[in-house]
């Protein structure tokens, strides 16, 4: 059985649609350039959601070849998330990284519409809004170190990450939800926030992964990391460490752009 490419004008089209940058949340890597000589210089790949060919991550055997070449069925990646993305693809199910791409591409097409000029938008109201949503996230607090011994997430904080991810269910947030700050610009960002905190606590609590001794979540065998572990047990730490780590940083960063919102300092309507 052959492999169900993608056609170039499917995989331009990718690119294209995000603005040629990879979809994984919180990369910052923009794939095209030219050589000084005018030649493509191209970091990213058109990722397939659905595996290529039989065997392949996330192979779907329901779906029909002209399925798997579908745009639908693809997402823009750099190199180094295609290759995460598919030598992990329990952490990273089909989708996630469908959803990662249609969130890129809705962000692209806000950046050349703009806000709708008319759209008359409370910012009193989305202030407010912003502030309970900033309320509930207050909880999400622990130390992430170097060391992956050291990073340690208290009980309460999991408690409060689940209740987010419960509040704010994958694409179906109701805009008459209290947190919902209705703003396009505003709500995209406390999206990229509730994301981060469901890829921490789907993380820390498989139990293959982490250990949590009724206080606390901790990596799981961590603490037994010294000179003479398989170098293969300190890649499996390291990684999880890194998933988490990584999503604390982007977490972070979100609260912090809401923050501002919310105290007023910045304005979604004048960003663009
Ligand atoms: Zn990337």
């Amino acid at each position: 059985m052959g492999r169900d490419n993608f056609t170039s004008a499917t995989k331009s089209a990718l690119a294209r649609n995000v603005h040629f940058r990879c979809v994984y949340p919180g990369c910052p890597r923009v794939t095209h350039a030219s050589t000084p000589q005018g030649q493509n210089v191209n970091l990213g790949q058109a990722a397939h959601v659905s595996a290529a060919a039989r065997g392949g991550p996330r192979f779907d055997n329901a779906l029909t070849p002209e399925q798997r070449r579908a745009y639908e069925n693809g997402a823009w990646l750099c190199a180094n998330h295609a290759k995460l993305v598919d030598d992990d693809p329990l952490t990273f199910p089909g989708e996630t990284i469908r959803g990662w791409q249609r969130a890129m591409e809705e962000s692209a097409r806000e950046s050349v519409y703009g806000v709708p000029m008319n759209a008359n938008f409370d910012f009193s109201e989305i202030c407010s809004k912003l502030e309970l949503f900033l309320k509930a996230c207050r909880g999400v607090v622990f130390r992430v170190c170097r060391d992956p011994k050291f990073i340690q997430v208290p009980r309460e904080c999991v408690v409060v990450m689940q209740d987010l991810i419960r509040q704010c269910p994958k694409d179906h947030w109701r805009p008459v939800h209290h947190w919902h700050s209705l703003h396009p610009i505003t709500h995209a960002i406390q999206e990229r926030a509730i994301s981060a905190v469901r890829r921490i606590f789907y993380e820390i609590t498989d139990y293959n992964k982490w250990y949590c001794d009724g206080y606390t979540y901790v990596i799981l065998g961590a603490a037994n990391v010294w000179s003479l572990t398989p170098a293969q047990e300190i890649a499996r730490i390291n990684k999880t460490a890194g998933i988490v780590c990584e999503a604390l940083l982007e977490f972070t960063e979100c609260i912090g752009h809401l923050n501002e919102y919310a105290a007023g300092r910045r304005h979604p309507g004048n960003i663009m």
